[in-house]
């Protein structure tokens, strides 16, 4: 039997990595899907690891020959998007795949699949906790905190289109109720 998609899209901070983190310890099994892009390799970024890195001219011609169920084009020349061979390969072999894409991705690809796919919207209990939360991550500069919370904004007008939206309030509650609509949705 061909697997199915979990696609998982979030406003950065979410608790999104977290949760997946949690489904993968709690047994599930899943491949994730490599994108391609046209962004030069990060630190110890590979090549068909993190990503695929893809000039710009060579993921046009990608484009061009309809081989992206979705991309889009971040800033000019930065492109990222999702390969038809990356997730046919996968599904073909019967694994289960999982996604972690942008709220415009993730609901393209839904679009694509239908109903073999469950798109998931992880949602931060309050604009200001995520900004919180962020802090806390200290991952980023305060000036990448505040573009990341005004994309965040956008990003939830997006939230009712998903399948499922988990509230991550209480961190326990939400992994919980993630891993019980993703175990339904596999018949796991
Ligand atoms: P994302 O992958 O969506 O960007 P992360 O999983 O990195 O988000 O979570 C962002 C930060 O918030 C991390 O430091 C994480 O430990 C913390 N976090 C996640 N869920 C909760 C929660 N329910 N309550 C408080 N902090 C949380
Ligand atoms: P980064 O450059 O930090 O690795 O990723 C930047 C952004 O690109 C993230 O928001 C990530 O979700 C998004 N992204 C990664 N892969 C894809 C993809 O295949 N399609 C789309 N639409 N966005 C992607």
């Amino acid at each position: 039997m061909p697997g199915k998609l979990i696609i998982f899209s979030a406003p950065s901070g979410s608790g999104k990595s977290t949760i997946v983190k949690y489904l993968i310890d709690r047994g599930l099994d899943f491949k994730f899907s490599v994108s391609a892009t046209s962004r030069k390799p990060r630190g110890t970024e590979r090549d068909g690891v993190e990503y695929y890195f893809l000039t710009p001219d060579e993921f046009r011609e990608k484009i061009t020959a309809g081989e992206f169920i979705e991309y889009e084009e971040v800033y000019p020349d930065c492109f990222y998007g999702t390969l038809k061979s990356e997730i046919e390969n996968k599904l073909n072999a019967g694994y289960d795949m999982l996604f972690d894409v942008d709220v415009v991705g993730g609901l393209n690809i839904k679009k694509f699949y239908g109903e073999r796919a469950l798109a998931v919207f992880v949602k931060p209990p309050s604009i200001e906790a995520l900004r919180e939360r962020l802090e806390k991550r200290a991952t980023d500069s305060p000036e990448m905190i505040e573009k990341r919370v005004a994309k965040a904004v956008w990003e939830l007008e997006f939230a009712p289109k998903f399948d499922v939206v988990i509230v991550n309030d209480r961190l326990e509650e939400a992994q919980a109720e993630t891993e019980r609509v993703v175990r339904k949705f596999l018949g796991k």
